[in-house]
């Protein structure tokens, strides 16, 4: 059994020593069957979730709210007036409001938290022999781990091989400039940051490509030594949720003003002192809104957990008001429009076009000329060549496994290890034949990639792949079909790279140096000097669902624009298949060089205009951010290298690919897609509205029943009148109908539509002026109609208990009624249809039954003063209910 060494002793061994030491194999790393084992030996190498509050403390939490303090003090004031029962009701309301409270709160962590769980990371192992990708938990020490630039480093590793590699070590040690690592043996005691060949687990890889081997796990890692935990906290708060909290505050301590000036009236008028401070208290109870910051969080919650079963995963909380106020996504082109299933279709060489047979999932298949004739590897030197460089400069790996063949790696190397397989070259073999000395990586800003082989005679050979135009740089000739070299015609190449690519394919091309040397293999040392091969053409369908998406986002007022590494001629030609290029006029499609050359000044109308932006560097995608921003639009953006980092993080929203992205790009999102499909951010836009909708709706429909409350009490005691509605009364109403009736607008469904009404301005007011007159109406119409139904049936000679019982039960009735009208805030009540959402009927049942108790219970009648009422009385307040519902249903056909 094997035990890791000291941690300090790792960098001062050599690779291949902590691989003995760790029983493992340099080259077919450990068996599965002993990873299992030591999986259960080791544990998962992950570290424990965040720490949150017990429930103790959560619940404490609870009564941490200025509104408690006031009915605690009320109810302390209440006991010392000898009011028992008074007493008791508004503790028990706090006691319910509490628990309320802390269940909704406890519902809205737990979704975020299972947010964490879909956002896996994977990771490559090498395991008997062969690559694998495994869940970053399933990882134990001995593992031979790959890396390349964008990934999250998964546990501490020994580094075997590296080229190029720097990592960012911040999460570790602070410092934010990448370190440079290598594979060598260093000597004596080091501190982490001065352990170059070595890598951390939760540092991420910023360029270049390595491998190692795993020497720590889960909490024995250097970063879970020092208990440090990786990755935004999630919490519960954002803008609009602060914007409330502050919102509340200013009205409670507006309303404990009134309340105070209240009862110094009320003194004044030598009225009671205990009532009239009953009253006052009743006045502030009345109109603040207890119900709104659960509400909020509650929506909040709902709408993240919705997003989540459509695919998008958000990270940070305030995306979710964000989307609904997108008015630009700038989509990736590769994985996101189109599904990134790569498949050569045509291979050019300097002296004739082949197209390629077969699929793109296996090696059946072939080369044909274009009036069919079959072809071999060996009719065209320049094509073996181009296929060769295609198969060698490549890092993906292809495995059979029962007939079923597997890519493992980035689809446009898989789809060139594809078609060379297809000729007989498979790339174990190609391996074998040309081991590979030395690696110029690619990445996006190089647009190419370079390897240095061996030839089997004491030479060298550099084979090159990348984009034509970075590629024709880098020639100073081209191989003709009988293997000798020609002088390039660059135009020629050019002109068939264009055609290739105006049937929407994605053009790469290849080169080859037979005469290479060690030394001359360095990135400055390569212009010029290679020798042109061919291009591979490569098809990549786009996804079914990316049309309608874009469609969608047009009727909602969203300008969708393509971003891409990839030529201007593909990216257009893909474009105009998904839709969203429907006026190839002049400045629709955008390179990122006459970007680079634009004036200042021009910049904005040019970046509004153009709906396809290609060959763009990650600097200038951050730079089409900030001009969109400056706009005033708000900007969805998309990204998935290392390099797309700081545009995610300046864009309103940030996404991230979830398949197909790298995890320092996840790390810099808001919002994650787990499928990387385009027409998950629309059904994201689309979910966002549906949240501030609802948040909206229930805004509209609590706002005005807490005034029209405070109005009452504030009126009788002014005019010194008999109190219609008890303090007690209305801790009664406001408690079940934010419970039963407020909470069920969360669950609203999205109303049809949507999708076909502009954004919303992100800096919109929530009390526009529609709510300030609805509010004012609403409020109006209950105080009027609970006066005037409190002195009929006092005048009809009902007890004081009978005639507040009817005006408490014409509050419920309404706000029931109104309840039914805003949740839509456009279409009439009756057209909602009242069983598209289960809660509004189950909370209805509830709130009747319960509102029969407070009528009918014996005990219940003793509790809050109320007496039984007659049919007649519930047919004053059907009435009183109907006209003010109609008078509402007037108002809203103004619109909201
Ligand atoms: P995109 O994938 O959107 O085209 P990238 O920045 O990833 O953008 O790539 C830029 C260009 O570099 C591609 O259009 C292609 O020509 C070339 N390229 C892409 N992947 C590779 C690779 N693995 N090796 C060499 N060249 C590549
Ligand atoms: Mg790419």
């Amino acid at each position: 059994m094997i035990t890791p060494a000291p941690e300090a002793a790792h960098h001062e061994l050599a690779a291949h020593e902590v691989v003995l030491l760790l029983e493992s194999d340099p080259h077919r790393g450990l068996s599965e069957g002993e990873a299992a084992q030591r999986l259960l030996r080791f544990g998962p190498n992950a570290l424990p979730g965040t720490e949150t509050a017990g429930p103790v403390r959560r619940m404490l939490r609870q009564f941490h709210h200025p509104l408690i303090y006031v009915l605690l003090a009320s109810g302390a004031l209440t006991v010392g007036l000898g009011e028992y029962v008074d007493a008791a009701v508004i503790l028990g309301v706090v006691v319910v409001n509490a628990v309320v409270g802390y269940l909704q709160e406890t519902k809205a962590e737990a979704a975020l938290e299972g947010l964490r769980s879909m956002l896996r990371t994977r990771v490559t192992v090498v395991r008997e022999g062969r690559r694998h990708r495994v869940d970053s938990a399933d990882l134990v020490p001995g593992d031979l781990v790959q890396l390349e630039a964008g990934d999250k480093v998964p546990a501490d590793l020994r580094l075997a091989r590296s080229a190029e590699l720097r990592v960012n070590e911040s999460a570790l040690t602070g410092e934010s400039a990448p370190v440079r690592k290598h594979d060598g043996v260093l000597s004596g005691a080091l501190p982490v940051a001065d352990r170059r060949n070595m890598v951390y687990s939760g540092t991420l890889v910023t360029t270049g490509t390595g491998a190692g081997i795993v020497v720590a796990t889960g909490t024995t890692t250097e970063l879970g030594e020092i208990h440090r935990l990786v990755g935004a906290a999630h919490t519960l708060a954002t803008p609009l949720t602060r914007k409330l909290a502050e919102f509340s505050r200013i009205l409670t301590a507006g309303i404990l003003a009134l309340a105070a000036a209240t009862f110094a009236v009320g003194l004044l008028r030598g009225q009671d002192t205990q009532e009239t401070f009953v009253a006052a208290i009743a006045l502030a109870v009345a109109v603040i809104p207890e119900g709104l910051p659960a509400v909020v969080t509650v929506t909040l919650a709902i709408g993240v957990a919705r997003m989540a079963r459509r695919h998008a995963v958000i990270r940070r909380l305030p995306a979710v008001e964000t989307l609904g106020s997108t008015t630009v996504i700038c989509s990736d082109k590769t994985g996101t429009l189109t599904e990134n299933r790569m498949t050569v279709t045509a291979v050019w060489t300097p002296t004739r076009r082949y197209e390629v047979t077969g699929s793109g999932g296996t090696p059946l298949g072939g080369l044909r000329t274009g009036d069919g004739a079959p072809v071999g590897a060996d009719d065209d030197r320049a094509l073996r060549w181009s296929l060769l460089a295609g198969a060698a400069c490549n890092d993906a790996a292809l495995t059979e496994r029962d007939g079923r063949w597997q890519l493992v790696g980035d689809p446009t190397e898989g789809a060139m290890l594809m078609v060379a397989a297809k000729v007989g070259l498979f790339p174990g073999e190609v391996r074998r034949q040309w081991p590979r000395a030395a690696v110029i990586p690619f990445s996006s800003e190089r647009q190419y990639m370079a390897t240095l082989h061996a030839d089997g005679a004491g030479g060298h050979v550099v084979l090159a792949k990348g984009s034509v135009e970075r590629m024709l740089e880098l020639c100073g000739a081209q191989l003709d079909s009988a293997g000798h070299r020609e002088p390039l015609d660059r135009e020629a190449t050019l002109r068939a790279a264009t055609d290739l690519a105006g049937e929407g394919l994605r053009v790469l091309a290849t080169a080859v140096r037979s005469d290479a040397t060690t030394r001359a293999f360095a990135e400055d040392a390569l212009p010029g000097t290679l020798v042109l091969t061919g291009l591979q053409a490569m098809h990549d369908p786009p996804r079914a669902a990316a049309r309608s998406a874009i469609e969608a986002c047009r009727s909602a007022g969203i300008t969708v624009k393509m971003i891409t590494g990839d030529h201007a001629v593909t990216a257009a030609a893909v474009a105009e298949r998904v839709g969203l290029l429907d006026a190839p006029g002049p400045g629709a499609v955008l390179t990122g060089a006459e970007l680079a050359a634009l004036p200042a000044g021009d910049l904005l109308a040019a970046v509004r205009r153009a709906s396809v932006f290609a060959r763009v560097s990650p600097e200038q995608k951050l730079r089409l951010v900030e001009a969109l921003q400056a706009a005033g639009e708000v900007v969805a953006m998309t990204g998935d290298g290392v390099n797309d980092a700081p545009a995610l993080r300046q864009a309103g929203v940030g996404v991230a690919m979830g398949r197909g992205g790298t995890e320092v790009a996840k790390d810099a999102a808001d919002m994650v897609l787990t499928d990387d499909d385009f027409a998950t951010i629309e059904a994201a836009v689309e979910e966002g509205r549906g949240v501030f909708d609802n948040l909206t709706k229930f805004i509209t429909w609590t706002l005005p029943t807490n005034v029209g409350q405070g109005l009452v009490v504030l009126v009788a005691i002014l005019l010194g009148l008999t109190l219609p509605i008890l303090p007690t009364q209305i801790l009664w109403i406001n408690l079940t109908t934010a419970v039963f009736l407020g909470l069920a607008l969360a669950f609203e469904p999205k109303e049809p539509g949507i999708m076909a009404r502009p954004p919303r301005t992100p800096d919109a007011p929530l009390l526009t002026r529609a709510v300030v007159v609805r509010i004012a109406l609403v409020s109006t119409l209950l105080v009027a109609g609970a006066w005037w139904l409190f002195e009929w049936e006092l005048s009809r000679g009902a007890s004081l208990p009978e005639a507040r019982t009817a005006a408490v039960n014409l509050f419920v009735v309404v706000e029931t009624c109104y309840l039914l009208s805003c949740r839509s805030l456009r279409r009439s009540a009756w057209r909602t249809g009242l069983f598209t959402n289960r809660w509004v009927v189950a909370g209805i049942a509830a709130q009747a039954a319960a509102q029969l108790a407070f009528t009918y219970l014996p005990v219940m009648n003793t509790i809050f003063d109320t007496a039984p009422i007659g049919p007649d009385a519930w047919l004053r307040i059907g009435a009183l209910a109907a006209v003010a519902s109609a008078v509402v249903a007037l108002d809203k056909r103004k619109g909201m």
